[in-house]
């Protein structure tokens, strides 16, 4: 059997850094100029009222505007980006495709811009579950797939595969989320009914401890890129250092498909990888008995036990759980907190012993909600839960969190990242084309 070919090349500029991973891997082949494109960058969120480096997080606009203009020279015209961007109060996919500079590709190419939040979803029967998908991604041709070359707190890994999560409705997102299930079996499960046609991994930059802006980003000036997605997310992952065997999402999708997981069973052209593997650690240190970050432990921080997230917390709160974890930083004064245990997610029970218990998020509400190890709940009851009613909930209880300490620690992560060290913000704007 012929094996897929992926391409790993060298970012220098990102026109003919494209046009060389896409030359190599026969990236266009499976493409007909009658197509209804649909391009799926990765644009999770967007931050408009803190600074927000996109580093690793979203991909960046240099590599998804020059795509676009391969696409056209090569006479592919029917183009859509689309995305399901977390969603709070309302939908905020045109604000961020505002922000990247794609109102330009509207102007200039003709190409149409959807969130898919404010558009149809369509229920698709797997046998396993339910799941809706955005119509705009059910109908189109082709997609071509542009993830980021990042890791995940919860899968190691988030590249092709895992970026199709973000064709689900808000509903469907939580329900691979689910209190029962294996996260690792429900989202790949939505790339086997789309057709994919290509996967362009953007590793401009790649992001240890992703997948949000809470993570580190390094500068990684890679394209990977194939026409077979699996083999593309293989790729990937032996470049941030990890076997694609130990790494649950792919091992379903592999087993579903029929496939192999073995980078032997893949042409690699272009860069020889050896020379990119490093590895990207993917997940945050807690304290072996489960009390909080190991950062915690070290400052001294006791009276206090935050378990630590699991797969059943959801997109909405995995991006409130950073926050939260500020907050109570800025809430320790030298003193042990007063035997606090904070809980969230879908699984997460009170333990016996505590004077308060945090109910994280609404799901941690309803799963303890007569639970008798509980002497005072706090319960924070959004889905997900908002700032302010968390700070609000902990001081009604004495406990003082400060929203100024979260705010500098925003500005902290912004700054830390320097132009000397290639950190373009640039790159995530409008792009001369
Ligand atoms: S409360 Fe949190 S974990 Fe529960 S469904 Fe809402 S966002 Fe998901």
């Amino acid at each position: 059997m012929k094996k897929p070919k992926v391409s790993v090349v060298s970012y220098r500029e990102p026109y003919q850094t494209l046009k060389e991973a896409l030359d190599l891997c026969g990236g266009l082949k499976n493409l007909s100029k009658e197509d209804n494109i649909l391009i799926k960058p990765n644009l999770v969120a967007w931050d408009f009222d803190l600074p927000f480096p996109p580093y690793g997080v979203v991909t960046t606009s240099a590599v998804m505007f020059n795509l676009v203009k391969i696409l056209v020279e090569n006479g592919f015209t029917r183009l859509t980006i689309g995305e399901g961007p977390l969603t709070l109060a309302k939908p905020v996919g045109q604000a961020i495709f505002k922000v990247l500079g794609y109102e330009k590709l509207r102007e200039k190419y003709g190409v149409d811009l959807v969130d898919f939040n404010e558009d149809k979803f369509v229920e698709v029967d797997y046998g396993e579950m339910k799941l809706s998908i955005a119509r705009r991604a059910l109908e189109a041709d082709k997609i071509i797939n542009v993830p980021v070359l990042k890791t995940h707190n919860q899968c190691k890994v988030s590249l092709g595969i895992k970026n199709l999560k973000g064709c689900l409705n808000k509903k469907s997102k939580m329900q691979c989320h689910g209190r029962d299930l294996d996260l690792n079996c429900t989202f790949p499960l939505v790339s086997a009914k789309l057709p994919v046609a290509l996967t362009v991994i953007d590793g401009v930059f790649t992001l240890e401890k992703g997948p949000s802006n809470t993570g580190k980003a390094f500068r990684k000036n890679l394209i990977i890129a194939s026409t077979d997605m699996l083999a593309c997310d293989i790729v990937g992952t032996e470049i941030m250092d990890y076997r694609p065997a130990d790494i649950e999402h792919l091992k379903f999708f592999a087993m579903k498909t029929g496939r192999s997981l073995d980078l032997k069973d893949i042409e690699v052209v272009g860069e020889n990888i050896d020379k990119h593997r490093q590895y990207v650690d993917f997940d945050w240190e807690w304290t072996p008995e489960d009390t909080g970050p190991v950062g915690f432990a070290k400052r001294g921080i006791t009276g206090l036990a935050i378990r630590k997230y699991d797969s059943s917390l959801c997109t909405g709160c995995s991006a409130q759980y950073n926050p939260m974890l500020i907050l109570m930083m800025s809430a320790f004064r030298g003193e042990p907190f007063p035997g606090v245990e904070i809980l969230s997610g879908k699984r997460q029970a009170a333990s016996p012993g505590f004077e308060k218990t945090v109910l994280f998020g609404k799901c941690a509400c309803e799963l303890n909600k007569d639970n008798p190890n509980i002497k005072k709940a706090i319960r924070v009851k959004g889905c997900p839960p908002k700032q302010e009613d968390f700070i609000n909930a902990l001081k009604e209880e004495g406990i003082e969190c400060s929203m100024e300490a979260y705010t500098a620690y925003r500005h902290y992560l912004f700054n830390r990242y320097k132009a000397e060290d290639g950190f373009d913000m640039g790159l995530f704007g409008e792009q001369e084309i």
